[in-house]
């Protein structure tokens, strides 16, 4: 195994804009790390040049203290797992996952060994006679793996491994990629334009936007401390709300009306003029079953539009109009996530045992503690 380090990492097609500019990034021996963006942002472009499909235009490519730049990918020993598994459909489960042994002139006898234990810990022995097309997509997933076990490879890559997989089968593949991850502790580099899949199974998360790597980060720390507007929106599901923020010592003023912030954050945040709050739709609540925790906050009325019960919470949309000062920011912010509308509704997550209803006016509770605001003309955030 081996750690691998991206070193200002530079990648050109042409003379267009890079696709992949200036990226940095360390991964440890046996970390899980996710390069995470959407579409075009150069995650799979970085990914190549990792395994050596894609020349690199500038930086330094190191697999453990080896520079690996001009190296054939063949003499990286990294094993790619790709997103249509490459089985051959012809041989059996067991050949299949054979296949890099045979190619590296095993033995039958180390052949055997190393397959049945792969099998094993894939949970493939019951299949080992099957042909891939009588598997699972699962399964499939899990020879592909296998044939990369088998190879004592220095670091597992995945390019969207799960995308051809329907919902509940893809909930499964991630519990079980992240649970044999650990297991190996092999180094891992997975990409991936999902953000709950990076969210569940990154030790560490690089989120890509447009070439550049915006945040490289534990997924809590993406998710509680996103260092601009773009890691904000793009991290958590349903996406955090920006409204126009006016702020004013501790007061901000919202569109809403005004909620009190801790002094710490409002000192970061003084002179800027008008910012950009985001605040995460859990952290609203029901005024009303909001219990305790009612001082910790500000509570403000709102017309909800449509409510989305779901059992154990609800979504109420609340809709907004941005203002024009801030409206070509969410607007620009709208196409880097790929069409979120974030201009003009509000989304708050409601305890499932909250009454408030369709066109109801009702009491909403945010922990204004937990919100963020933003300079619209960086994105930076600065509390
Ligand atoms: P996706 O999830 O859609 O695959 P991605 O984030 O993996 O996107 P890349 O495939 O790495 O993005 O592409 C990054 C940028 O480089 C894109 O703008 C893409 O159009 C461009 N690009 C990729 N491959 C080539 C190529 N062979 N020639 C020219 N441009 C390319």
């Amino acid at each position: 195994m081996a750690a691998i380090t991206m070193n200002h990492i530079v990648k050109r097609y042409g003379d267009g804009f890079p696709a992949v500019n200036d990226v940095s990034i360390d991964v440890a021996d046996g970390e899980f790390m996710i390069l995470v963006g959407p579409s075009g942002c150069g995650k799979s472009t970085l990914l190549r040049m990792v395994v050596g499909l894609e020349d690199i235009t500038d930086g330094d490519m190191m697999i453990g203290d080896r520079r690996v730049n001009d190296l054939a990918p063949r003499d990286r020993n990294l094993a790619m797992v790709f997103q249509n598994y490459a089985l051959y459909p012809h041989l059996t489960v067991y050949e299949n996952i054979a296949f890099p042994l045979r190619l590296a002139g095993a033995d039958d006898k180390e052949v055997d060994k190393k397959v049945r234990e792969a099998s094993k810990t894939l949970e493939l022995d019951e299949h080992l006679e099957r042909k891939p097309g009588n598997l699972s997509g699962g399964q499939r997933q899990r020879v592909a793996m296998g044939r990369a076990i088998v190879r004592d490879a220095d670091a597992f890559l995945f390019d969207e491994p799960l995308s051809n997989l329907d919902a509940k089968l893809r909930g499964q593949m991630r519990t079980e990629i992240a649970r044999l991850q650990k297991r190996l502790g092999i180094t891992t580099i997975y990409v991936t334009h999902d953000q709950t899949e990076a969210m569940t199974l990154g030790d560490r998360v690089a989120v890509l936007k447009r070439g550049v790597l915006q945040q490289l980060a534990s997924p809590r720390e993406l998710y509680e401390n996103p260092g601009n507007l773009f890691v904000a929106g793009f991290i958590g599901s349903p996406p955090m709300n920006f409204l126009p923020a006016e702020v004013d010592g501790t007061t901000v003023k919202l569109p809403f009306g005004e909620v009190q912030i801790p002094q710490a954050k409002a000192d970061k945040a003084q002179g800027k003029g008008l910012l950009i709050a985001g605040i995460r739709p859990e952290h609203f609540e029901d005024a009303s079953v909001v219990g305790d925790k009612a001082s910790e906050g500000s509570t403000f009325s709102a017309t909800v539009d449509v409510v989305e019960w779901l059992g154990n919470q609800a979504y109420a949309y609340v809709p907004f109009e941005a203002p024009p000062e801030v409206r070509e920011q969410l607007e620009q912010l709208e196409k880097d996530l790929d069409g979120e509308s974030l201009r003009t509704q509000m989304v708050v997550s409601l305890d499932g045992a909250s009454r408030i209803s369709d066109g109801d006016e009702a009491q909403i509770w945010v922990n204004s503690s937990k919100m963020h605001l933003f300079d619209p003309a960086t994105g930076e955030n600065l509390t």
